[in-house]
């Protein structure tokens, strides 16, 4: 079939060599997922050469018949995927298979352990791919030729999957691609005709391109069902043929009474580019000006590269069972981009381009449907099903929280969605509605409270939540960085404002009785003086210092005024490298604090200004905020603590 030239020798990309280790090391007990991985990439390949044979279809080059074949050769010890759908050239093939462009692999490679049963499962996270070939084969060929090419040249890939490959060039008459699997000693079972069917129907029976087999002597006779796929044979004729081996039809074109689950989790295998099964979909055909059909997929685990911009999985587009691109940016908004699956469309035209989407009317509509779809998969489930809405909250919340800030028309039903830690159960994950809040909210309880911490310890040991913990008000915790945003965005939900414990005077209004009142009041008069004399004594560091009924253990908290950046905002700005000047803050004190007491009672100037500076410090510490100037509240914290000692 083929004739070298100089075959030359390369080595795997690093991160290459890591995963095919990984691969073949952890991935023994689901084996047979290398044909599946095989043939969703021939259908992938097949898909893009009728996308492309759109506008030039010299690349049919006669043949327009596509279609991936499985051979296996019992002598030979061979089991061959090949397809005649898009090929590769040298280049690709260099790119495609010898490396991983994925930004963050390398990190997270190094981040599997040595654990392997563990890393089978963390595996998902990153695909496997054409690499799982090397779990039954000792080594791998691949032979392509890119459709529409000028001659037969052709190149030839191989590898024994121990670090190195060869390329040669070859020819080939038919264009696509061959895989050649040389299988193990141990994996000879995949030269039976049974088993190689068996898993073709178990995993790949969703392709919409026909999967072909030779027909096999006493096979046939049991496949009625499938008669009208095969291939005509005659009683006379005494050569093998080729039939049809799954049902070859596109799966989201089916109705869905007649799709198992089993189908629509592989075919989210292939779609979706993973290995675990996804945690939910839906399957709907929307009709009205404009025609489409859905099927979208929540995974169950996030990918690796979430947070990576370029990412290139999304959600496919089909104009009528055609593929025509995949990731296309206008069909999903940035907030659902964990959404994988299909859209196929009737009114958009054929040789709709990236800058043709931007622009088409029909496009909005389909997204605007879609979102809508996503939506309710998502409502639907947090109602019937809050174990999995948590897991998907607990995966993908971080980002479905963006929709709040970019998706105005959508914001409350993004709220609805949302799940806080609280300090209601002080439970350690993220499964507090806002509604649930709303729902507990004292009777004379005005707004929504919350506050931001860098961890769930540090929010829940925020000085300022003690005066809520002492009435009984729950407190929102919010701990992610782009929770900041949120309450940017978010000013309410239900008619109830959010509102920062850290912010502003505190006005509980008739939560506070009066005994509080009159308590505060007094408390005001009596530490008049020493509000004065701390004040002068920290000076620039405050904006003002005044006595509070927020703290019941703490000496001291700051609070922020109303408009200002909050102190956790102001810090994540400058860890992202911006010039943000600190806004000055206001202490609080709690007069009923033995150390608010002894600061009042000071005479030594030396000791008064030690301990105010103390109780500022201490106030940016217990709120996880950072020292200006660790070495001096250290200095000032040993000068106290010697004095005590002597005095
Ligand atoms: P993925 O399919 O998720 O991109 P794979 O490891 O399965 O990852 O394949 C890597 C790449 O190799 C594919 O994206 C494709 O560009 C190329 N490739 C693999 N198999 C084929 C094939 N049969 N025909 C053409 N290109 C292929
Ligand atoms: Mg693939």
């Amino acid at each position: 079939m083929s004739t070298s030239e100089g075959k030359q020798t390369r080595a795997f990309q690093t991160e290459v060599r890591q995963l095919l280790d990984l691969m073949i090391h952890s991935l023994y007990s689901n084996k047979e997922i290398f044909l599946r991985e095989l043939i969703s990439n021939a259908s992938d390949a097949a898909d893009k050469l009728r996308f492309e044979a759109i506008s030039n279809d010299g690349l049919y080059e006669g043949d327009s018949q596509i279609a991936i074949r499985v051979i296996f050769d019992k002598e030979a010890n061979t089991l061959t995927i090949s397809d005649n759908g898009i090929g590769m050239t040298a280049d690709e093939v260099t790119t495609n298979i010898g490396t991983i462009a994925r930004s963050g692999t390398k990190e997270f490679l190094q981040s599997l352990a040595a654990d392997q049963a563990k890393d089978a499962n963390l595996i998902g996270q990153f695909g496997v791919g054409f690499y799982s070939a090397f779990i039954v084969a000792d080594r791998v060929a691949l032979v392509t030729r890119k459709a529409g090419a000028a001659s037969h040249e052709a190149v030839r890939w191989e590898s024994a999957g121990n670090g190195e490959y060869t390329l040669e060039t070859v020819t080939k008459e038919s264009r696509g691609t061959d895989v050649i699997l040389h299988l193990k000693p141990e994996e000879k079972d995949f030269l039976d005709d049974w088993r190689v069917r068996s898993t073709i129907r178990k995993f790949s029976d969703h392709v919409s391109w026909p999967i072909l087999m030779l027909q096999s002597a006493g096979y046939a006779a049991d496949e009625e069902g499938d008669e009208d796929k095969s291939a005509e044979t005659t009683p006379e004729d005494k050569s093998p043929q080729w039939e049809t081996v799954n049902k070859a039809s596109a799966l989201w074109t089916r109705a869905k009474s007649e799709i198992t689950e089993e189908e629509y989790t592989e075919f989210y295998k292939h779609v979706g580019h993973d290995f675990e099964d996804p945690l939910a979909h839906i399957h709907a055909r929307l009709e009205g000006k404009y025609e489409y059909t859905v099927l979208l997929y929540v995974p169950k685990r996030a990918p690796f590269d979430l947070w990576d911009r370029d990412r290139k999985h999304g959600v496919k587009l089909y104009v009528r069972r055609v593929f025509i691109m995949e990731g296309a940016e206008d069909l999903m908004p940035r907030y659902m981009r964990f959404v994988r699956g299909v859209v196929d469309s009737t009114d958009l035209p054929l040789n709709v381009s990236r800058e043709i989407l931007q622009k088409n009317p029909a496009v909005d509509a389909i997204k605007k449907g879609m979102v809508g779809k996503v939506f309710s998969l998502l409502e639907d489930m947090a109602k019937n099903d809050a174990e999995k809405y948590q897991q998907f909250w607990d995966t993908f919340g971080v980002v479905l929280k963006e929709g709040v800030i970019e998706d105005f028309a959508h914001r409350e039903r993004v709220a609805k969605l949302l799940r806080f830690s609280s300090t209601h159960a002080d439970s350690k994950v993220q499964d507090v509605s806002l509604e649930a809040y709303v729902s507990r909210m004292k009777e004379q309880q005005k707004a929504i409270y919350y506050v931001n911490g860098e961890s769930l310890e540090a929010a829940r040991h925020h000085p300022h939540l003690e005066i809520f913990r002492k009435k009984g008000i729950e407190v929102l915790l919010l701990t992610d960085r782009v929770d900041e945003w949120l309450v940017n965005h978010l000013h309410e939900f239900d008619g109830k404002p959010l509102h920062s414990v850290a912010k502003g005077g505190l006005d509980l209004g008739e939560l506070e009785d009066e005994a509080d009142k009159k308590e505060l009041e007094k408390y005001q008069g009596e530490f008049k003086d020493l509000i004065e004399r701390v004040q002068t004594g920290l000076g620039e560091l405050v904006k003002e210092v005044r006595v509070t009924n927020r703290l019941t253990d703490s000496p001291s908290c700051l609070v922020s005024g109303e408009h200002d950046l909050s102190a956790s905002m102001e810090r994540i700005l400058r860890e992202a490298g911006q010039k943000t000047p600190s806004t000055k803050r206001t202490l609080e004190l709690n007069p009923a604090h033995p150390l608010v007491e002894r600061l009042k009672d000071e005479q030594d100037g030396q000791r008064f200004e030690d301990l105010s500076h103390i109780l500022f410090s201490q106030a940016l510490l217990s709120e996880g905020g950072q020292l200006a100037d660790p070495a001096d509240f250290v200095r000032r914290l040993n000068g106290l603590l010697l004095s005590g000692k002597t005095a």
